[in-house]
Order: C-alpha cells, then structure tokens, then sequence
C-alpha cells in the first residue's frame, strides 16, 4: 500500500518551469512538494551548452543550470521527490495524483510536465534505438568519437546537436526535409562555418539502414519528396531532432488539452479549466518553448497558485 502524502500545492516536473513554481511558492509558505519525473531537471538536463539563459556572461551548461534551480528551490524551503505520476483525478477537490512511490492529496497542483522529443515513427528506427539511433546528442555523442554522424532536423535542437557532435565525429550530415534552417540565425552561422558539418536539403528519411548482428547502424536512404529520387548517407549513428511532444498523458481527459495534447490555459495566465489547476512551460506552450519563457510560467503559476489558495481558505 502506497503512502498518502498531503500537500496544499503539488509541483509535477522539473524543468525550469516547475523548479520556478518551487522557489515562488516555497517563499510564499506554501510548503509545495515537487515531483521530477523520469527525467529531473527536464531537457535541459540532456543539453550542452546554454549561451541564452539571462544571468551568465559565459557559457554555461545545461544540468548545471539544472542542479543550481534544484539547490535554490530546496534552500527556498520546496520538498523534492524522485517520484513520477501515473494517473491523477482531477474531479473533485483535494484533487489525488498517483504516483510509482506515493499518493498525493493536494489542494493545487502546478502541471509541469514539458515535452519529450519526437520521433520518425518508422521501423527501422525503433529497431535500431540504442544501436546507433538516439534522440540525444550530450547522451549518446560519445559513441561516436572520430565516427560518422547524421542529424534528422531543421532547427535549434538539431543545429545544435549537430554543432555539438562535431566535437567529437569524425563528419557529420544534417539532414534536412526543406530548403532553410528555422534554427537561430547565430546557430545557423556556426553551423555553416563548421568544415565537419554537410547539409542533405530537401530530404526525408525512408529507412535507417544497418546489420542486424551485432545490431548496428551504417548508414540513411533518402528520397526528395519532389522529385522522388533517392540517395544513401553513411553514417554510424543517427540523431533525430524533430522537435517535441507535450508531455501529457497523464492529464488527458483529466484537464482540457488541445487536439495536439498542449494544455490549455487562460491568455495571459496560467490557469486551466479546474479551478486550483495550474499549467506552466512547454507543456502549454507551443510558441516560444524557451527555458526563459518556462521560468517565467512557473513563476505565473505559484503566484496564482497562491491567490487560488487564500480566497480558498488554505
Ligand atoms: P522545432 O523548432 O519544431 O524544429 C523541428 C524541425 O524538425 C523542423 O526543422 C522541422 O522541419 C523538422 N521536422 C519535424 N518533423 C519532421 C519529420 N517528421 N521529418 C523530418 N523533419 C521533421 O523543434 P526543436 O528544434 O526541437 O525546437 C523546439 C523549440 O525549442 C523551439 O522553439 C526552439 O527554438 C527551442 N529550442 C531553443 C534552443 C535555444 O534557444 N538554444 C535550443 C533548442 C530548442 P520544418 O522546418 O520543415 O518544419
């Protein structure tokens, strides 16, 4: 039997919005618990480089940034678990979230859950997932010292990776499905100086291509949509940064989600459709999907949280 733990205001996740809620809320006496998920710190745990967070005038590294928001909510007073929610009911107050290791009863709750990467959905590329097919460039880079690279994507995520891992690849092929980069003008231009990085424009991938034993990746077909021809890309891993999914699975049907899973909350807030139920960061935001803009959403949430609780007599 799992132990119920009581909370005024449960934080779920911990990227940038949710560690944001913490400090705001711990201040304001709220005594939230936060819960980090399957991934603690979010993305940005799994990223490099950070040349954009406001603040440092060099660059600093993702899970730093990371750590020092976990540190600063947890000196703010915040409780950490390492807990992830597996169904929540939000239909009547105090609303109960399920959790692997715990039930929390919660008079608020903070949605802050992110986005997790995308992927192709081909079969290949399920088959050879961990055999030379990652969605994380700072996870899996390593692998590929002095190797052969290919980069799936268009935009920041994948102009950085690609950047990233030709630290330490031998080559890499950023592969492109359109004719321009939506990355940073700044980004793109480090991209373009890099005598280690080609681009491939105008091509989707077909297959990943490999050797069933040991299980091993070698290489990319390729067609151009427009004219269907098709070519082959050596490569001996495979990065797929195609953007992200909100991660809410949780919460549909609980909270109302649009029809691609985003949360949807109030303009200009950070309140849902129950009251006392809050959303902040990438989970409802398809915009600007920033850690800048996240904070900011976190910060909005446990101000409202705060309100949403004194006019409820908590
Ligand atoms: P994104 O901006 O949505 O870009 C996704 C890229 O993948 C696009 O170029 C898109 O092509 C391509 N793509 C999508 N589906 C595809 C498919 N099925 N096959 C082939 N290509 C596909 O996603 P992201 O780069 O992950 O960035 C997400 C957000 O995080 C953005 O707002 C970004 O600015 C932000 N971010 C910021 C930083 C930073 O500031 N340093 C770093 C990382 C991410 P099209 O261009 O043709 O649509």
């Amino acid at each position: 039997m799992s132990e119920t733990i009581r909370t005024k205001f449960l934080i779920i996740g911990s990227g940038p919005a949710g560690y944001t809620a913490a400090i705001y809320a711990a201040r304001a006496n709220l005594q939230p618990i936060l819960l980090q998920g399957a991934q603690p710190g979010g993305q940005l745990s799994i990223t490099s480089d950070v040349e954009n967070y406001p603040g440092f005038s060099s660059v600093i590294q993702g899970p730093w940034l990371m750590g020092e928001m976990e540190n600063q909510a947890v000196h703010a007073g915040a409780v950490i678990h390492h807990d992830t929610i597996v169904s929540l009911d939000l239909s009547a107050r105090p609303f109960v979230a399920v959790g692997e290791d715990a039930i929390y009863v919660a008079d608020a709750i903070a949605i802050c859950t992110g986005a997790r990467a995308r992927w192709l959905g081909l079969d290949s590329e399920t088959y050879f997932r961990g055999s030379g097919v990652s969605a994380c460039a700072t996870c899996d880079g390593f692998f590929f010292k002095n190797r052969d690279v290919a980069v799936i994507g268009g935009g920041n995520t994948a102009t950085e990776e690609a950047i990233y891992l030709a630290r330490l690849a031998k080559s890499v092929t950023l592969i492109h499905r359109g004719d321009r980069l939506r990355a940073e003008k700044v980004l793109q231009q480090k991209l373009f100086d890099n005598p280690k990085i080609s681009v491939v424009w105008n091509h989707v991938v077909e297959e990943v291509v490999g050797n069933p034993e040991p299980r091993a990746v070698t290489g990319l077909r390729l067609r151009n949509p427009k004219t269907q021809a098709e070519q082959q890309v050596s490569a001996d891993g495979v990065f797929i940064a195609i953007g992200h999914d909100p991660a809410t699975d949780p919460f549909r049907g609980q909270v109302e989600c649009d029809p691609d899973g985003y949360i949807v909350t109030r303009p200009g807030s950070t309140v849902t459709n129950i009251p006392g139920v809050f959303a902040a960061g990438d989970v409802v935001d398809r915009t600007y999907r920033q850690a800048i803009t996240a904070a900011g959403m976190g910060c909005m949430a446990a101000l409202e949280a705060e309100r949403f609780l004194t006019a409820a007599g908590h």
